[in-house]
């Protein structure tokens, strides 16, 4: 049976990625030597690092005074890198949910943390949109995309101080106008790969401020004098990353990427709307493009767990939804067909109509 992957991370990639991955395993360019064995400061590899960065330059339309990092540590990582970086006094951070939190608990290792705005008093269900970013502080923090609650930030927002974005589930799943941001990060393995790399967007100008010691590994500085060749790299995911790339170029880009995802989103949005049974968690006016969570209507709550085999039985893998939520989740990542939502669509109807008899 067919298997429509809605996994919230690792996630679902392209089949032509896994193809040429699976080949350079085997046989990187004819080279007859695989990709995992080969010297990372060798001319193949140097090229694999060197599109891949070109590549995310290029789909994103990246500045000049920006360097693109590929680094170990996913994007918890960066949860303290970025502080370790930057935060000299105070930052401030928007909680939108555990994602955030996480990242604010390792800022507080550091200095001040700020919380301008925090949408837990309702489950993290929506973003808060009135907040004030303080002048002084080092950076703003944001979670652009909260993949466990399915809320969004869709546009690039104004802050008076370097904003910095964990954007690891909604990366290049729109056009992005990158000199708004100070550093953009996240793990790899939601959008543009598997996991066990990180991507990193820095503004060089920011750095350098603070007058700690940083350790070299977690020093971006550091990262960005070496290429991200500090020390080894994770090989295999930079190669898969520059398929990724590769493949959304040739799909058209973020802006053809973002016509497409929020066609399939709409549809998805669209059926729950509609429904007798199913309602949506995330406040309307913050809903996420990549994340849809959904629950069942008080009434029908019963039935949850039988719509979860209802539709495994019929190939829809990774539609749990987290813990925190409940219900379900469907992740429409880039790589998502749109096919496999109306298949789920079909499912959702189909399992309307047995109960509504
Ligand atoms: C998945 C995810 C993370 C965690 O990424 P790791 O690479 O596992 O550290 C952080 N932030 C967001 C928004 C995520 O979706």
């Amino acid at each position: 049976m067919k298997k429509h992957n809605f996994s919230a991370g690792p996630s679902v990639l392209p089949g032509t990625v896994i193809d040429n991955t699976a080949k350079a395993i085997h046989d990187l360019n004819g080279i007859g030597l695989s990709v995992m064995e080969i010297s990372h400061r060798g001319k193949d590899f140097q090229s694999v690092m060197d599109e891949a960065v070109a590549l995310l330059r290029e789909v994103l339309d990246v500045p000049a005074d920006y360097d693109v990092l590929f680094l170990h540590g996913g994007a918890s990582m960066n949860f303290c890198m970025v502080p370790f970086n930057l935060l000299q006094r105070k930052a401030a951070y928007l909680e939108t949910g555990s994602w955030a939190k996480k990242a604010i608990k390792e800022a507080k290792n550091f200095g001040q943390v700020d919380i301008v705005a925090s949408s837990a008093d309702r489950n993290f269900s929506y973003i808060p949109k009135s907040y004030e970013i303080p002048a002084d502080a080092d950076y703003f923090h944001i979670t652009t995309n909260n993949t466990i609650f399915g809320t969004e930030i869709l546009e690039d927002i104004d802050s008076p101080v370097p904003l910095v974005a964990d954007m690891s589930s909604d990366i290049c799943s729109r056009p992005l106008d990158v000199s708004k941001y100070g550093i953009i990060y996240g793990g790899a393995q939601k959008n543009l790969g598997p996991a066990g790399v990180a991507f990193v967007i820095v503004r060089r100008d920011i750095l350098g401020k603070v007058e700690r010691t940083i350790p070299s590994m977690l020093d971006y500085r550091v990262h960005i004098e070496n290429g991200s060749m500090f020390n080894t790299p994770p090989c295999l995911p930079i190669f898969a990353v520059r398929e990724t790339l590769k493949w959304l170029k040739e799909v058209g880009g973020v802006s053809k990427m973002q016509e497409i995802n929020l066609g399939k989103a709409g549809m998805l949005y669209d059926e729950i709307d509609n429904s007798r049974i199913f309602t949506a968690t995330a406040e309307k006016n913050s809903r996420s493009v990549m994340n849809v969570c959904f629950v069942m209507k008080d009434e029908y709550k019963d039935l949850e767990a039988e719509f979860l085999s209802f539709a495994q039985e019929r190939g829809m893998v990774g539609i749990k939804g987290h813990r925190s939520v409940g219900g379900f989740r469907a992740s429409i990542y880039n790589a998502l067909p749109v096919g496999s939502v109306q298949a789920l669509i079909d499912v959702m109807k189909e399992f309307e109509e047995l109960k509504s008899k």
